[in-house]
């Protein structure tokens, strides 16, 4: 490709919209323009990247066997309404009607239309398993649609989806997607982990995440500094400390005037945090629970859903609390609180002596203990886990750190199989839902999640396998004969070899061909002016060291096919030992 004809408008200046680097990037490089809010274009050298990373994706799905398909994006509300979801899904759903007045959606996932296809076609277990996939658009009316590529509300999706006859064989489906997901991350030269995930909307129990760890990421893992424990913070928990042996106090009230939040109370009492137990009061259905945890811990509303079973659920809200005059706010306490579903966080098992609220104006009470001023009947792991809690699996020290979703598999089970109906007929004559698991990577979220972990103050920064070309050839002053010979014989031969490159022959000044070509971020630029003829070497510049080599002008060409076939290798997933999945 010619830069004097490539369509690439770059920027000099970040368009004041864009708030992260992937996304300021991607805007200067000329790679996407915006549309709407979550809608993009991608331009020429931000399509060979998705396509490039699509490639990636496509032969390791081939490779496991799993099978290319294509479903529309317009999807009829049937299937929808028969899963449940048609209700379930909320305002994220794009929703439109035909001329008919009929319904339909902008498919968010496919999870109804394959499960109505194999239901359809696939009725014997002599035809399982059996894994499709497609790489396709996906519509979500995200709240908040932001971050260019990373939170759109079109985008593209690869999802696979694993019908199997059995569990042990949804475990083997599965297991073959882990690892051709860290073969797929491994190769696009990206630094990512694998860790436990909550299932959310689509079910299933068993699942992981794959994320590209990245300060931008608005996920946050904790993984073990020992260990391969690695878990999303929704889900994540910690091995608990050793109970207190202290002997246990008698219960007292004290005053604690105007003393309402775990630090006032702590520092009036002179107490610390983690020796006072805060009572807060959830909302669901008309019904009120109070969650008691240590005041230095969050509660995670990721499992507190999980332990009500639904999502509707809120903290009582200051209108709220006139509803219910016999809760004294900034006072509430587990003892004496009658009539309201009380869930403790498994670590108050630990403490004794702590401070509650005594459910009276300007009190606490100190020296409480379970069991003997109040009962627990039900206790639940609620605690949001932290940086430096410890690892549950070994002796080491939970990190956090935050991440970029890519990825996320799912051993869903029977969950759309049995609500839809869709049987095939096992073994034993009898019929049967199929075992399903679904399986997503975020295609054109890989695009700027890559940028996320590899730029510098001048640019992007593309690893390989994904760059849009893989040598950009700099030439200074393409109007002189010389120069213009030697760049284009380099260009052509570079072609001929198998190598993707790039000529800058545009008439421009030799900075803002330099500051293109590192904003552009191809890994091996090759430069020829002047200083190549008088010295009879060519310049080659590799983007991501800043190294620069010299190559002599007659071996030139083979030298650089030998530095990009090494830095092929590189992110090739040979040297990568991959494990099995958790
Ligand atoms: P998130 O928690 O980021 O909203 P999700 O759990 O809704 O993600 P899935 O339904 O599992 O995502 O979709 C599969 C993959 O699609 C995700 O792992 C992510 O990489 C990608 N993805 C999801 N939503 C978006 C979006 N709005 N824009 C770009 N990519 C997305
Ligand atoms: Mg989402």
């Amino acid at each position: 490709m010619r830069f004097s004809i490539l369509f690439a408008p770059t920027l000099k200046e970040s368009p004041a919209e864009a708030e992260i680097i992937s996304h300021k990037l991607l805007l200067r490089a000329g790679m996407i323009r915006k549309v709407a809010a979550g809608i993009y274009s991608f331009l020429p050298l931000g399509y060979r990247t998705l396509k490039k990373i699509e490639n990636i994706i496509r032969e390791e799905m081939d490779r496991i066997g799993a099978q290319e398909m294509l479903m529309p994006a317009l999807q009829p509300a049937d299937p929808w309404k028969k899963s449940g979801r048609w209700d379930q899904y909320g305002l994220e759903m794009m929703r439109l009607k035909d001329r008919n007045g009929r319904e339909f959606a902008l498919g968010p996932t496919h999870e109804e239309l394959i499960t109505d296809l194999a239901m359809k076609e696939v009725r014997s277990y002599r035809q399982l398993p059996l894994t499709l996939y497609q790489i396709q658009v996906k519509f979500r009316d995200e709240i908040r649609p932001r971050f260019g590529l990373m939170r759109a509300r079109e985008f593209i999706m690869k999802d696979a989806y694993s019908f199997n006859a059995n569990m042990g064989d949804l475990t083997a489906s599965y297991n073959d997607m882990y690892m051709a997901y860290n073969r797929i991350f491994s190769r696009c030269g990206l630094e990512f982990r694998a860790v436990e995930a909550a299932s959310g909307l689509i079910g299933g129990k068993v699942s992981q995440e794959f994320m590209v760890l990245a300060e931008a990421g608005e996920d946050t893992i904790l993984y073990c500094g020992t260990c391969d424990y690695a878990a999303s913070q929704d889900v994540a928990t910690s091995r608990m400390e050793e109970p207190s042996t202290e002997e246990i106090k008698k219960v007292k009230v004290v005053d604690t005037p105007r003393q309402k939040s775990v630090d006032e109370v702590s520092a009036f009492l002179g107490v610390p945090a983690d020796k006072i137990i805060k009572t807060l009061i959830y909302k669901y259905d008309n019904q009120l629970i109070a969650v008691i945890m240590r005041g230095d811990r969050d509660v995670n509303e990721e499992k507190l859903a999980t332990v009500l079973g639904t999502t509707n659920f809120h903290l009582l809200t200051g209108a709220e609390w006139q509803d219910y005059p016999g809760l004294v706010q900034g006072y509430v306490g587990p003892v004496g609180l009658d009539g309201i579903r009380l869930i403790a966080d498994n670590e108050v098992s630990l403490i004794r002596n702590f401070v509650v609220g005594a459910n009276l104006e300007d009190a606490h009470m100190i020296n409480v203990n379970v069991g003997e001023d109040f009962q627990v009947e039900e206790w639940a792991d609620l605690k949001m886990v932290r940086s430096g809690d410890a690892c549950p699996r070994c002796q080491g020290t939970l990190i956090s750190a935050k991440g970029i979703e890519v990825g996320h598999i799912f051993q869903l089970g029977t969950k759309y199989s049995e609500v839809m109906g869709a049987t095939f007929i096992d073994e034993d004559g009898l019929p049967k839902p199929y075992i399903m698991g679904c399986y997503g990577i975020g295609v054109s979220r890989l695009v700027a999640a890559a940028i996320e972990q590899n730029y510098d103050e001048g640019g992007i920064i593309w690893p390989v396998s994904i760059a849009p070309y893989e040598v950009e050839v700099v030439v200074l002053n393409y109007d002189r004969d010389e120069q213009r010979e030697i760049a284009d014989r380099v260009y052509t031969e570079l072609g001929k070899m198998g190598i993707e490159a790039v000529l800058d022959d545009r008439i421009e000044s030799a900075g803002k061909k330099f500051a293109d070509a590192d904003l552009i971020g191809i890994p091996v630029q090759v430069v020829i002016g002047t200083r190549t003829l008088k010295s009879g070497n060519i310049e080659v510049k590799i983007r991501s060291s800043n190294e620069r080599k010299e190559f002599p002008l007659d071996r030139a060409v083979d030298m650089i096919v030998e530095l990009v076939k090494r830095m092929r290798a590189d992110v090739g997933v040979g040297g990568n030992s991959v494990e099995q999945a958790g």
